[in-house]
């Protein structure tokens, strides 16, 4: 592996674990007095959303000044929506997991740190995927990718509330899962060391596969996934998990598909949803594309405008169901 991919992916990685602690810290809080703020898009943002972002945003700019970077939240909201105590237990938090203070004004620069350069390296983030899940006291991630002109070359996901032993459930270690291109992928304990090689499961007979989906109906059609599912012969009921813990969940072997469909609406799926979960698919041994077997293009700035919803399989039954998919688009018109 280049030196270089070598320590992003060390980079990516940490920079996911610390600021799914951080998340983790704020979560016990936020469950027992839930304050989240709302901003444009009516989506809902937490204190953890712009904590995690400096934290990420502060250790890749360290380490890689050059970059650019891409992250979900902005200064400007951050500093419109949230209430001056808000402000300071960001701060709080923020400092607590760096072991160093930070001042609100080094918050808001990190926040928007952008592009100081003209570079083909663009560091992808977002501080929590799925906020509502998180809100919930379910499922989230933190997710990290560095693309290199468009393309995803490193991808971190922590994911404080996914188990690290697949056979026991109720292990709350909390995961970081890591890729870097042409080089597979690896899990490991939020806080430990020892990381264990991820494999997609190699089940290619769909009456065994396990599915999972969004929670929200708003973010996929459940009735769509459905139809396709029992089209393709799936006999398991389809599992829901908030965020991209669903790559992981994929990427571990644990459930041979992901599907995304935004129900007939015009959406087109963020950058920052997909960049990091993608490549630990992929580097699992799996397949990702879009529902009409299309390559994710990642090189269209904050959204993939050339591709409609998304499919992640363990790359068996991926032709079966995109065949499954055609049908069921081809019967709703
Ligand atoms: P999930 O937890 O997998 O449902 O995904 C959470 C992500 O869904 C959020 O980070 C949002 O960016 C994204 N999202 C918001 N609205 C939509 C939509 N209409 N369709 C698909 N994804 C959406
Ligand atoms: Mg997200």
């Amino acid at each position: 592996m280049s030196t270089t991919l070598n320590l992003a992916r060390t980079v990516a990685r940490d920079a996911a674990r610390l600021a799914g602690k951080l998340c983790l810290a704020i979560r016990a809080e936020m469950l027992r007095n839930p304050s989240a703020m709302e901003k444009a898009g009516h989506e809902p943002v937490t204190i953890a959303d712009y904590g995690s972002q400096a934290v990420i945003l502060h250790h890749i700019s360290h380490r890689f000044p050059g970059d650019c970077t891409l992250a979900e939240e902005r200064a400007a909201e951050f500093m419109s929506l949230a209430t001056a105590f808000q402000h300071h237990q960001v701060l709080h938090y923020v400092s607590e997991v760096l072991e160093q203070t930070l001042s609100l004004s080094e918050i808001q620069r990190l926040l928007d740190i952008g592009c100081a350069n003209e570079t083909s390296r663009m560091w992808v983030v977002d501080p929590i995927d799925g906020t509502k899940g998180f809100l919930r006291g379910d499922q989230f991630a933190v997710a990290v990718a560095l693309l290199v002109e468009g393309e995803p070359v490193v991808g971190a996901l922590a994911c404080p509330l996914l188990p690290f032993d697949p056979a026991n459930p109720h292990d709350t270690t909390g995961v970081v899962a890591v890729a870097s291109k042409g080089e597979g992928a690896t899990i490991q304990p939020l806080g430990g060391v020892n990381a264990r090689p991820l494999r997609v499961s190699t089940i290619s007979d769909l009456s065994e596969a396990r599915v999972v989906e969004s929670v929200e109906p708003g973010h996929t059609d459940h009735a769509f996934n459905e139809r396709v599912a029992s089209r393709a012969g799936v006999s398991s009921e389809v599992v829901r998990i908030d965020s991209q813990a669903k790559y992981a969940v994929v990427a571990d072997g644990q459930a041979e598909v992901y599907i995304r469909h935004s129900g007939g609406t015009d959406y087109r799926e963020k950058v920052w949803d997909h960049a990091a979960g993608y490549l630990i698919v992929k580097e699992a041994g799996g397949c990702v594309t879009d529902l009409n077997g299309k390559p994710l293009d990642f090189s269209q700035g904050s959204k993939l405008v050339n591709n409609s919803g998304v499919l992640a399989t363990n790359g068996y039954v991926h032709d079966q169901l995109l065949e499954a998919i055609a049908s069921e688009q081809q019967a709703a018109k």
